[in-house]
């Protein structure tokens, strides 16, 4: 359904200023509509986009990394003029043989027709399916759905490139081959092979590494700062009530004390956060109530065992029963403070991270020295792969009613470039 307000008049409040609300915010400003206003419960934008500031220093606490290839973000990088470091040490694979870089550890298992044949494989099946292209995940063709072993083992050409990435994947924290649907790992790698048919061939030896990483010299969230600068954001407006069955078929929101009225309203907050708020149908607790998410903490801690601008996934604890290991390290500062990603079980405190961390760094002969700061996250959402088609389905069939959109990073995969990319995509085809 689409929407048929009137840009000059309608009046459109967005629900959470991460970068779902801002993306979407931003669109609609862009499509002349005049009275939109973001509602954001914290005094920052941002949401899972944060930063832990330790000794004049910024510490990202969620995103950190953006890719050359996520064209729509850097071309908002380079408008805001924002300052960027390129990532440069290769990312390193640490398994009990040793730690190698990706070219080394592919060509241990795949020589390079295989692995050409792989590339050739995933341009084949991109074409055949838009989903893997496009934002959004309904209609998702069904064997996209199925977990993303299960689909390699159906279509082993494809190995070659996903099987030396699993640690990235899985190390980002995007739940395990052994029950993630493909889907989700698919649309996570088409970006780095989109673009010239000459970077796709400099992208066949670098498995996708061809393009380059960069994080924000003083954190992530200040890009989203100076990208919001020119939004209506309203700070501490933590959202408790809407009401979608007001008179005059007005929507209408309890914004701390008081109330406004609005004729359309678009959810940029996790589901689950909307339950809390939301005059919600029965279809809609329904779904919302399907929606998963991990527990992964981000932890800064003082050691010395890995030198600036490395990073390491830890690929042989990368299955579902070894939950609870360290996933991912990174070292992207210059004064030696690490940022560690943790996939852990419900329940864990900061002694459990602290041992965990101290007996990484010991096995690497390394010196443990202390946890500066922790940063739990529900991270994520996403439903099993047995539900997906029919989640997505449902939730576009909400899409409008009741003049309500939803934006959030469900709705496609849990990253900052498809979450922009999310909400210019809603706007384009809804408004
Ligand atoms: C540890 C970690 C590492 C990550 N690393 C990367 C990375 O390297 N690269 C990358 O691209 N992505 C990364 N991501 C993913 C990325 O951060 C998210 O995909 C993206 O930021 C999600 O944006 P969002 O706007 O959809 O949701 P959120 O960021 O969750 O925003 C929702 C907003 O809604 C607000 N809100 C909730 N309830 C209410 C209410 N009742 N009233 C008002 N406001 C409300 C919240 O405060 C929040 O600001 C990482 C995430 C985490 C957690």
């Amino acid at each position: 359904m689409n929407y048929s307000g009137n840009k000059n008049e309608s009046k459109i409040a967005i629900i959470g200023a991460g970068m779902t609300g801002l993306s979407v915010g931003k669109e609609l400003k862009r499509k002349g509509y005049k009275h939109v206003t973001i509602y954001e419960k914290k005094d920052s934008v941002g949401g899972k986009v944060g930063i832990f500031d330790h000794e004049n220093i910024s510490y990202d606490t969620g995103a950190v990394f953006f890719s050359s290839s996520f064209t729509e973000l850097v071309d908002e990088v380079r408008r805001h003029n924002i300052d960027t470091v390129k990532v440069e040490k290769r990312f390193q694979i640490a398994e009990s043989k040793g730690n190698f870089n990706l070219d080394e550890y592919r060509s241990q298992y795949y020589c390079g027709r295989k692995i050409l044949i792989s590339l050739l494989s995933f341009a084949k099946l991109s074409v055949l399916n838009s989903k893997i292209r496009l934002p959004g995940l309904n209609n998702v063709s069904p064997e996209l759905t199925l977990p993303m072993n299960l689909f390699l083992e159906q279509n082993p050409s494809l190995k070659p490139m996903f099987i030396p990435l699993k640690s990235m994947l899985v190390g980002m924290g995007y739940g395990f081959y052994e029950e993630t649907p493909a889907i989700y790992y698919l649309k996570l790698l088409y970006p780095y092979f989109k673009g010239s048919i000459k970077e796709k061939l400099s992208s066949i030896f670098n498995l996708g590494y061809s393009a380059e990483t960069y994080y924000f010299q003083n954190g992530y969230q200040r890009f989203l700062c100076e990208y919001s600068k020119d939004l209506d954001v309203r700070f501490s407006s933590n959202i408790k009530k809407i009401n979608r069955n007001g008179s005059d078929n007005k929507i209408c929101i309890s914004i701390n004390e008081s109330t406004e009225y609005f004729d359309c309203i678009i959810i940029a907050t996790p589901l689950n956060d909307a339950l809390n708020f939301l005059d919600c149908s029965e279809l809609e607790i329904k779904q919302f109530q399907r929606v998963k998410c991990y527990n992964y903490y981000s932890v800064q801690f003082d050691a010395d065992f890995m030198s600036p601008g490395e990073t390491f996934f830890y690929s042989e604890i990368n299955t579902i029963d070894k939950t609870g290991e360290i996933l991912l390290a990174t070292s992207y500062k210059q004064n030696g403070i690490i940022t560690a990603y943790l996939h852990l079980p419900s329940g864990k405190d900061t002694s459990y991270i602290e041992h965990k961390l101290k007996r990484l760094v010991e096995s690497k002969n390394g010196t443990f020295n202390k946890i500066i700061h922790v940063t739990p996250n529900n991270y994520f959402p996403h439903v099993d792969w047995e539900e997906l088609n029919s989640f997505f389905n449902e939730l576009e069939s909400l899409q409008g009613k009741n003049a309500t959109f939803f934006a959030s990073s469900i709705m496609n995969v849990e990253t900052v470039f498809e979450c922009l990319r999310y909400g210019q995509y809603i706007c384009r085809k809804y408004f």
